[in-house]
């Protein structure tokens, strides 16, 4: 059985063009060794190429459960050993780099697909189970909102957890680390074995190109710095960010904001996040347009203040860019409750980079961390009757418009629906209690998960709203423009 389960797996990445017909033998003879079992005389017969990797894996890895390679059976553990498998069938950093870089001087649009082919070949992208994400889009008042809830995360078994605390780590420094490349992973640590990542220069440093295991959205890359050092916003960000889509005109390129509240989840790590996708912000009406030289400056209509500086200059627009950041940064309004600091600064940008054949657009987003009595978690973060359905940091990608839930809501949401379905009471101390009342006053009677879709993306703009500085208010529009316009024109 284990022999025909090792074929096939090797015959599947032949087709996949992960290896070729040379590699074949070398890689039985290498997985019998990894498995340890005798070497044998192997035929490589045809396989259907519609499966997924994991169709191909799971023999193998049952196989290893019942040998004991995998000591307790368990979706985090199973992840680990299958890296080691697949690493078999992945080419070295430095030979990837040196095929990336052959196809890169002609075609970078083949080098990040090529790249990318791999990365989900190998399973390093678990792309089955992030086809079991939910994920849909609803109209709003904005345009659309976009929503996934997550499941590609494993979820840690009790077990996993028990283990992870008695392995503690002071290398790699962080989950974002180069060091992870080729990283075997344990309790604490994922496994990175097939982990790559590619050397990119961006105003003349040194970054890593890599994809995120997680996928939110197609082509979700991940951009590093060297070295171990704390996200920090300024004009050397629109300079990489701005060398990075004139590199690879087909990927935007992001920043969350260096401010805890409002930034990303790691902000001990430089870095930002890419990737090959439409987001609802791109369709945004804009409210009104300045012009300055060759650069324009639109207000979009979004529910985080968001202003889209656009040129077919790069060097202008960077200027631009910083020149809106530090008037953003010096800004107070103390009747909409913007205060630029207290015992510490609170304002700051989410910006991301976009290359429309050669027309550079920067969004700048502006952002506030203020925290108050009423809102310990933040005055410009979702609001404590939306934390049910998210509570977490609202980064770059939810600012573009794409909602990431946790994979909790799908349990959660199958309850309210039963609750709705057989007009059962809905359980008093659930988190959801409120809203399920209220959603039972407007319910008439349509299609059920048709209407929780379309109340869960209330929920989100809401969300998305409170995370706004300027409010969808005359008052809040009013002061929006005159902030852009006093920036653009150095009033
Ligand atoms: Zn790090």
């Amino acid at each position: 059985m284990i022999h025909q389960a090792i074929e096939q797996l090797i015959s599947y990445c032949t087709y996949q063009e992960l290896i070729t017909v040379e590699d074949q033998i070398y890689l039985s003879n290498q997985l019998c060794a990894l498995l340890d079992i005798e070497a044998f005389d192997p035929s490589f017969d045809e396989v259907s190429i519609d499966e997924p990797i994991d169709f191909y894996l799971k023999p193998v890895l049952d196989y290893a459960v019942k040998e004991k390679f995998i000591p307790i059976d368990t979706t985090w553990n199973r992840d680990i050993f299958e890296d080691k498998i697949m690493n078999l069938f992945m080419p070295r950093p430095g030979d990837l780099t040196k095929q990336f870089y052959h196809t890169m001087f002609d075609d970078p649009l083949k080098a990040t697909n090529d790249y990318y082919h791999i990365a989900k070949q190998s399973n390093y992208i678990k792309t089955s189970r992030i086809n079991k994400n939910i994920h849909y889009v609803k109209e709003n008042d904005y345009g659309t909102v976009e929503i996934t809830i997550n499941l590609s995360k494993p979820e840690k078994d009790p077990r996993d957890i028990a283990k992870a605390k008695e392995e503690k780590h002071n290398y790699p420094a962080c989950l974002l680390c180069k060091e992870h490349v080729g990283h075997q992973g344990d309790a604490s640590l994922p496994p990175r074995m097939t982990h790559r990542i590619i050397p990119l220069t961006l105003n003349n440093e040194l970054f890593y190109l890599q994809y995120s295991p997680y996928s939110y959205y197609n082509e979700h890359c991940i951009v590093l710095h060297e070295d171990h050092i704390p996200m920090n916003v300024g004009l050397h960000t629109f300079k990489r960010l701005l060398d990075f889509v004139e590199l690879f005109p087909h990927y935007f390129l992001g920043s969350n904001a260096g401010l805890p509240i409002v930034g990303g989840s790691i902000l001990s790590h430089e870095h930002y996040q890419g990737g090959r996708a439409h987001f609802p912000i791109e369709d945004a009406k804009v409210i009104q347009s300045f012009t300055k030289g060759n650069t324009t400056y639109d207000v979009l209509h979004w529910p985080l203040s968001t202003i889209r500086i656009k040129s077919k200059n790069k060097e202008e627009l960077i200027q631009a860019a910083e020149h809106m950041r530090l008037s953003w940064k010096e800004y107070e309004n103390k009747a909409l409750n913007i205060y630029k600091k207290t015992d510490q600064p609170h304002n700051a940008v989410t910006p991301v980079a976009r290359n429309k054949g050669g027309l550079y657009t920067l969004d700048i987003t502006l952002r506030n961390n203020l925290t108050t009595k009423d809102h310990p978690m933040g005055l410009f973060h979702p609001h404590e009757n939306h934390h049910h359905i998210k509570k977490e940091n609202i980064g770059l990608i939810e600012v573009m418009g794409l909602a990431i839930l946790p994979g909790r809501l799908i349990d959660e949401l199958s309850l309210i629906k039963e609750s709705f379905l057989e007009d059962k009471s809905f359980p008093q101390d659930n988190i959801h209690y409120q809203w399920v009342e209220e959603l039972k006053s407007i319910y008439s009677g349509q299609d059920i998960d048709d209407f929780l879709d379309q109340q869960v993306a209330i929920k989100f703009t809401k969300v998305l709203e409170d995370s706004g500085v300027f409010k969808q208010t005359k008052e809040g529009e009013e002061a929006f423009l005159n902030f852009v316009k006093d920036a653009v024109y150095d009033l």
